[in-house]
This record gives structure tokens, sequence and C-alpha cells, in this order.
């Protein structure tokens, strides 16, 4: 990797976590300038994603600091390269973690760049160029026009940042296993945070019975009657768990932090499937039993491919789905980051990034 950074003459405002305390400070940095493949873009808001907080506190041992975290960005299109195709200044867009992929393997070809061997991510990332790469929580973004999707005219922009990676990566499995177009089905949620919420309202648009699995008896209400949840199991009720054993054809585990598989396996029906999309620091228990008594699968997938996140984005359009959003100025950053670590926010702090005074 060249440690050369050529043209990296924009000026940035942003926010950055500068070591493993994960406390976030003003940071000012230099972006490439928009070459002919570019869009940049004025941020108006960026979503805090969970993955955000285990990178500002390295909790995966792969932070390079200082990290501008935010990959859940929607903003203003203010210039265009010469071969940027399918967008033009003033256009309202979003960018979610793909910043590069190879564009040639199997996987870029079919639209499923997320799986490219060469994928990198908007930030923390190695762009082609040498130079690390700087995400959201900034006023401006450089991106290649390859990886930004339009935000629908109909859909309110601060609450449609989170769609960019929680959205994309709760739908992509449910589309994964036919669960957007077939309804009927009894799905599990586990874990209802920012990616578990946005899983519900799919869940529900779907067609489908959804249960929420959660270690909060606070949110059972909130699940049932706000967001239409059609069950609720307390995780560390093992009644409720037993009641519920092989209920289910499809699991998707949101959770973020370590925790036991085996009561999620056990609510799978014979041939269900166990989705892990959450990315606990810690490795997660996988004992056989579960397994082979019930011919379950347990699989994970990260985000979705570009194509996908637009039509992602429409299907929110027409259902008229988005994040249900606290937000907040950019000097609120910290707090927000403590909150979301104590499980406390409903269900997604979104930074307000047009609201930065030079104070913060
Ligand atoms: P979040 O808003 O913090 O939600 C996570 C939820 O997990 C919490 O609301 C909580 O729900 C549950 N939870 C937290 N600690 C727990 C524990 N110790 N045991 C059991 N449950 C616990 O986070 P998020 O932004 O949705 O992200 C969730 C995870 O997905 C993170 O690890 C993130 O890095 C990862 N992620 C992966 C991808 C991907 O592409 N695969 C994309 C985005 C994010 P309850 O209160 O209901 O229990
Ligand atoms: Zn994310």
């Amino acid at each position: 990797m060249a440690a050369t950074t050529p043209n990296h003459s924009l000026t940035v405002s942003g926010w950055a976590a500068h070591d493993s305390s994960g406390k976030i400070s003003s940071y000012t940095f230099k972006r490439r300038e928009n070459g002919v493949n570019d869009v940049t873009i004025k941020i108006l808001y960026c979503g805090i994603c969970h993955t955000d907080l285990h990178y500002a506190k390295d909790e995966w041992g792969i932070t390079m600091y200082p990290v501008v975290p935010g990959h859940e960005i929607v903003g203003v299109i203010t210039k265009t390269g010469s071969d940027v195709k399918g967008f033009k200044e003033g256009d309202r867009v979003g960018v979610g973690c793909l910043a590069a992929s190879c564009l040639d393997c199997e996987h870029c070809k079919t639209d499923q760049e997320n799986y490219c061997d060469k994928l990198q991510f908007v930030y923390n990332g190695i762009f082609w160029d040498g130079s690390i790469t700087y995400g959201g929580y900034s006023q401006i973004f450089v991106a290649d026009y390859r990886y930004v999707v339009h935000i629908p005219e109909s859909l309110p922009m601060d609450a449609a940042a989170p769609l960019l990676c929680a959205g994309i990566t709760v739908f992509s499995p449910l589309k994964d296993h036919d669960l957007v177009a077939s309804p009927g089905k009894k799905i599990g949620v586990v874990g209802l945070g920012g990616l578990g919420h946005i899983a519900v309202k799919f869940g529900k648009a779907f067609g489908h019975h959804v249960t929420v699995i959660s270690t909060s008896p606070s949110k059972e209400a909130e699940a049932k009657q706000h967001l239409g949840a059609d069950e609720f199991i307390l995780s560390s009720n093992p009644t409720q768990l037993q009641g519920a054993r092989r209920s289910l054809d499809f699991i998707l585990d949101t959770v973020s932090a370590e925790h036991a598989l085996v009561p999620m396996l056990e609510l799978l029906k014979v041939n269900g499937t166990l989705f892990i999309v959450g990315a606990p620091d810690k490795p997660l228990q996988l004992p056989a039993f579960p397994l082979i008594f019930g011919k379950r699968s347990v699989k994970g997938g990260i985000i979705g491919g570009i194509k996908e996140t637009q039509e992602m984005m429409n299907v929110c359009a027409k259902y008229n789905i988005t994040s249900d959003i606290e937000l907040i100025t950019p000097d609120r950053i910290n707090e927000a980051m403590e909150r979301l670590a104590k499980n406390d926010v409903r269900y997604r702090f979104v930074i307000d990034i047009a609201a930065a005074t030079s104070n913060n």
C-alpha cells in the first residue's frame, strides 16, 4: 500500500476518535479532489451505527487512528466528475459502507460488490491511491459515483440516513431468503436496536409474523404497539423461550455483543436459518446439537450491494419506511456514543451535520 496521497487537497472539517477511549473531537483533514468518477457531497446528516462505536473504541482491534466514523451518509451533490453517470448537482444522495471494490470479480460483476475481496470501506479503509478513508462525521464527502444511491423524494433525509447501513444490512438477507416478495413466514429479530427495529418494519411490511427476541423488557410495548411486532420474547425468560420452541422459519440476529446462540437456534423450525449480522468482538459459541437435531443453518452477511441498496431505498419509499431517530448536533456525538453503548437509544442517533458551528 502506497503511503502517498496525491491530490488530497480538499480541506474538510469533521470529527474523529484518536485513541481507544473512543472519545470524538473536532478534526480537520484532507480528502481527494473530485475525480472524473467522483461526486462531491455536502453532507447533511450521518447516522451513528454501532459499528462506529466498535471502531472508535478499537473493539475489533483493526482501527487506524485517527478514525472519522460514519457510513450512513446523506447529502446533496455539489460537484460531478466528467465520467459520472446518473447523478447531477443538487441530487439528494446517500453513501453507505462501500468506498471501492475491484469492479471486475465475480461478485462485483453480479452486483455483490460487498463480497469483493478487494472491498474498501468509507472509513478505516485504504483507498486505491493509498490514502486512509474518512467517513461521514464530516461536512464534505467525495465518493465514486458507483457507490452512491439516490434518496427518493418522499423520504426525509435525516430518517433515511440509517437506511444506508442498518436498512440494507437487514434487507439483503430478507431478500436472499425470498422474504421480500413471499409473505406469510414466521421470522424472528434478535436485538431491537438500529438494525433490529428496521428489520421489524420490513418484516411487517412484507407480510410476515414477526417475533422480537430482546434483553430489554421495556421494549415490549414499543415493539408491539409502535413497530407492529406480533410477539415479544424476553431472552432471559426460559418459559417464554420454551413456549416458542421450533416456531420460526428465519431469525435475523443483530446483537452487537457476546450472547448465547443456542436459545435462538431452538426457536427455529426444522430447516430454519439463523442469519447473523451483528458483529460482537468475542467469538460466539456454536454447539453442534441444535444444528444436527433441527437441520438448521447458521449464516452471516455484510450489508448489501449498491444495486440492492437502491432497490431497498425504493422499497422504503413504497412502504414509507424510515428509521426512528434521535437527531443530535455534532457537539453531542460523545453523549450519543455513550448512550448507544448503554443500549439507550430509540432507535438510531443521527448527526445533524449542517448544525455544526465552529465550537463543535
Ligand atoms: P444497536 O443499535 O446497539 O443494537 C444492538 C441491539 O443488540 C441492542 O439494541 C440490544 O437489543 C441488543 N444487545 C446489546 N447488547 C446485548 C447483549 N450483551 N446481549 C444481548 N443483546 C444485546 O446496534 P446496531 O447499530 O443495530 O448494530 C448491531 C450490530 O450489527 C453491531 O455489532 C454492528 O457492528 C453490526 N453491524 C453489522 C453489519 C453487517 O453488515 N453485518 C452492518 C451494520 C452493523 P435488546 O435491547 O432488544 O436486547
Ligand atoms: Zn453500520
